[in-house]
């Protein structure tokens, strides 16, 4: 999709031309799952798949809005009468975009948006926060806001959470605008503190394999709110303000004294995750990336064994890929379906992208959609 492109369907549902043309990405985390919304570590990369739109001022408070991969209408809304849980559909995270900026007092009034993505939806790679911080980065472009990168990716999150309704940690919107490219940020979803760590797995001979397995289960919105809620329940048994604060040191104690199972596994999945990302950064700072690969299979089976979040299909495509030569596996993002990460030796990338294929046909699963994640850059204007 170019920019001209862009513009020409703009004209073409809008009439006239756009004001100008932003992109926001989507991402994969490398380590550091179901961690943000614990104060925690994330470490995610931005990819080269991003929301792209073409947006224009309006004078008036109109919202209209249309996407590319939706079924053609476009939506009107007006942005005096936004509320929270109001309205259906996608056009609700570029809408809640725009209550979350006037909630927080920012003159944002009404804006034509031609949005067109390439970021898989449903896939774990966060389609809905690159939707979100692309309509975010326009607002700020289009009045003026002079909001940083941080701020935006904050209000996108609370676009989310608030006005539809998913109650997300930050990684994916501070992923999609804070990124940059060749970097994984580093983020301490407590302090906000974020470090740029170069990775440059070709330089080493590797390469990160991203494989949607294409699944998305049913069961996730209800059982990320139950591991999220959970997770707050052991922190305030623990006397803790969030998992975070607790060291793996401290971890066989605080174990024994919790009342059951399920909040142990709970918090020895955030707490031990904590630790992987602190590992994986240590392994890019040191300039060895090939050391990611045991980290991530070890993530993997945390997520399966202990936060009960991956499935069937996600367990195939991390098993197959190690024994077919990957450094380590993993799923990424939310769980229940959606993609995994392997890493892999270049020459060894075409060998694991066949045994997954190769072993899906044999499960009677869909073939999934395999692809090279390379680090890209974060939300920003394109024309
Ligand atoms: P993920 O963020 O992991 O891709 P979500 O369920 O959080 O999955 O978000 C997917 C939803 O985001 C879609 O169902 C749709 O409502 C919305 N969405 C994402 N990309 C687009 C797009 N290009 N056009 C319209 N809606 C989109
Ligand atoms: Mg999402």
């Amino acid at each position: 999709m170019t920019d001209n492109q862009l513009t020409d369907a703009f004209t073409a549902v809008h009439g006239g031309a756009p004001d100008g043309i932003w992109a926001a990405p989507g991402r994969v985390n490398l380590i550091g799952e179901h961690t943000d919304y614990n104060d925690g570590f994330v470490l995610p990369i931005a990819l080269p798949h991003a929301a792209r739109a073409a947006v224009r001022r309006r004078e008036d408070d109109l919202l209209r809005l249309h996407s590319a991969q939706a079924d053609g209408e476009v939506v009107e809304l007006t942005a005096d009468e936004l509320r929270p849980g109001t309205v259906p559909g996608w056009a609700r995270y570029a809408a809640g975009v725009v209550w979350a900026l006037r909630d927080a007092g920012h003159p944002v009034g009404g804006v034509d948006v031609h949005l067109d993505s390439d970021v898989p939806t449903g896939a774990g790679l966060s389609s809905s926060a690159a939707l979100e911080c692309v309509v975010a980065v326009a607002c700020n472009d289009l009045w003026d806001l002079g909001l940083g990168p941080v701020e935006l990716g904050l209000l996108a999150q609370r676009a989310e959470n608030v006005f539809v309704g998913v109650p997300c940690g930050a990684m994916d919107q501070l992923a999609s605008t804070c990124c940059e490219a060749g970097r994984a940020l580093f983020l301490d979803t407590r302090t906000l503190t974020a470090r740029q760590l170069p990775v440059d797995l070709a330089a080493a001979g590797l390469r990160l394999l991203v494989i949607d397995t294409q699944v998305k289960h049913d069961l996730a919105d209800g059982a990320y709110a139950e591991r999220r809620s959970g997770c707050e329940k052991a922190a305030e048994l623990l006397g803790l303000a969030a998992l975070r604060d607790l060291d793996p040191a401290g971890l066989p104690a605080a174990l024994e004294s919790l009342p059951d199972e399920g909040l142990r596994s709970l918090t020895r999945h955030v707490v031990t995750e904590n630790a992987r990302v602190e590992a994986a950064v240590e392994a890019l700072l040191t300039g060895d990336p090939a050391a990611l690969g045991p980290i991530l299979t070890a993530g993997h089976a945390s997520l399966r064994d202990d936060f009960l979040v991956s499935c069937a299909e996600t367990d195939l495509v991390v098993a197959t890929a190690n024994a077919a030569g990957a450094l380590g596996a993993r799923m990424t993002g939310g769980g229940f379906g959606g993609s995994v990460i392997a890493l892999v030796a270049d020459t060894d990338a075409d060998r694991v992208a066949e045994a997954v294929a190769a072993a899906f046909a044999a499960a009677g699963y869909t073939a999934p959609r395999v692809f090279t994640a390379l680090a890209a850059q974060g939300a920003r204007r394109l024309a």
